[in-house]
């Protein structure tokens, strides 16, 4: 019988070879690195945030539109299989407060080293330094044009991730790939990136965190779009989860109106503004507004928005409040656009949902080839989604890669 051959070693490339050899089948996964996972290790900053503890609807809200295509997947593998495989290969899990799974060493590389063991204990043959250059459907099986040459298999699963980090491996290959074959491919772009602002005072305040605040996108032409969680400054613009969340809707550049102080209607704002004001008249006003926003944010804050931070409390009135209060709850930075997808942690498009059978993940164009993880036109938001997506879209495509191959195999017979 001809392999399976599994094309990246990401976590949906290990969970597909691993479950298509569990399930009887000779799996070659290829990985074009010296090493399997490298994406995976620098997730969640080294701790590797695996999984979420919603709900499986509210996991499907996650995917901005696109996540019912998961249903199936998430069906046959969700957190609980996914965590009882990464406990079964060594390596358990605990929740934090936000509802975000890490294993309990903090440690992505034990996560990576779980993976890899379902593989060989399933004796799945790992190929490294092994570039796949094209894939040719030959006529009940494929032709795979790799930096070792030629490898033949009874069926392919493309498991190359997007095209963010491209450091990590994934370059965006597998578009080609499927293009390739005939797929469409929904144009790729960063999703979950950093903006870059114009007001390089914000270099001054990199690392600040400012929790819960609300943010509101405004592009020329387009309607405005909002979002509330934490903000993060960075040397060159904002980052953190309520930024890389709006970053999918960022075409061009952009406004950010950022309100520190969401849960203060204006009026109330300005009154107890005033109220500072009135309890510490012979404090500079620069030293009694920590109560509202960070003292580091205080005087760039003020200044940028033409108010003297050095004046007294006492002579700062009620217009002076007001200007401050707008300040507070508008701060206006401008975007002059992402990061960029080398920086960018999911890449938006991919291949085109439509062209594959979300029930097995084969393609509806070439049988026998499957798809699974970011190589398809899913993302999903911060927390744990994208790499649940991937091991269960793996997870599923291994297991019905298998069952088509030995069904023909019984059939052949
Ligand atoms: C900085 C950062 C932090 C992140 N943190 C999190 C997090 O905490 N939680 C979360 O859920 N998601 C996180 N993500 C997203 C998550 O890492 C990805 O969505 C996930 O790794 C996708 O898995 P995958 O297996 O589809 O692809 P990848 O992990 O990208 O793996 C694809 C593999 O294919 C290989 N490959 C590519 N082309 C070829 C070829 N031609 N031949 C052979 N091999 C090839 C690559 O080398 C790579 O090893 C983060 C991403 C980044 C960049």
């Amino acid at each position: 019988m001809l392999p399976i051959v599994v094309i990246g070693a990401g976590p949906a490339g290990m969970l597909a070879a691993g479950r298509a050899a569990e399930c009887g089948v000779p799996v070659r996964l290829l990985e074009k690195n010296q090493m399997p996972g490298r994406k995976l290790l620098i997730t969640g900053a080294g701790r590797c945030n695996i999984t979420s503890a919603v709900d499986l609807d509210t996991f499907i809200g996650q995917f901005f539109g696109q996540g019912r295509f998961l249903y199936p997947a998430l069906q046959t593998m969700y957190r609980e299989e996914l965590l009882d495989l990464l406990a079964r290969h060594g390596i358990r899990c605990q929740v934090d407060h936000q509802g975000k799974y890490f294993p309990v060493t903090g440690q992505s590389s034990d996560v990576l080293l779980a993976m890899l063991h379902y593989g060989q204990k399933q004796g799945v043959q790992l190929m490294t330094d092994c570039a796949v250059q094209s894939i040719q459907r030959v006529q009940d099986h494929f032709e795979i044009l790799s930096s070792q040459g030629t490898v033949l298999a009874g069926a392919v699963i493309l498991t190359t991730g997007g095209m963010t980090y491209p450091v990590t491996g994934s370059s965006g290959d597998g578009y080609r790939l499927a293009a390739q074959l005939g797929h469409s491919i929904v144009p790729p772009r960063p999703a979950l990136a950093p903006f870059v602002v114009k007001q390089t005072y914000i270099q001054n305040l990199a690392g600040l965190s400012l929790p819960d605040v609300e943010v509101r996108l405004v592009q020329p032409g387009k309607k405005p779009v909002a979002g509330r969680g934490d903000l993060l400054l960075t040397h060159k613009g904002v980052s953190g989860p309520v930024i890389l969340r709006l970053s999918r809707e960022l075409s061009g550049s952009a406004d950010v109106h950022i309100n520190l102080v969401p849960s203060f209607a204006r009026p109330a704002l300005i009154a107890a503004i005033l109220t500072v004001f009135n309890q510490n008249g012979r404090t500079h006003i620069k030293n009694c507004l920590d109560s509202f926003l960070p003292h580091r944010l205080v005087t760039p804050l003020l200044t940028a928005a033409g108010i003297d931070p050095d004046r007294m409390a006492a002579q700062a009135g009620r217009r002076i409040a007001e200007q401050i209060a707008q300040a507070i709850s508008d701060w206006t930075l401008t975007v002059t656009g992402t990061q960029g997808i080398h920086i960018a942690m999911v890449t938006a498009g991919g291949v085109a949902l439509r062209e594959i059978n979300p029930a097995s993940l084969e393609s509806r164009l070439v049988p026998g080839l499957y798809f699974a993880g970011e190589v398809l036109d899913l993302d999903g938001d911060t927390g744990g989604y994208n790499l649940q997506a991937a091991c269960s879209t793996g997870y599923l495509a291994g297991q019905s890669a298998a069952a088509a191959l030995l069904s023909h195999l019984r059939n052949d017979r």
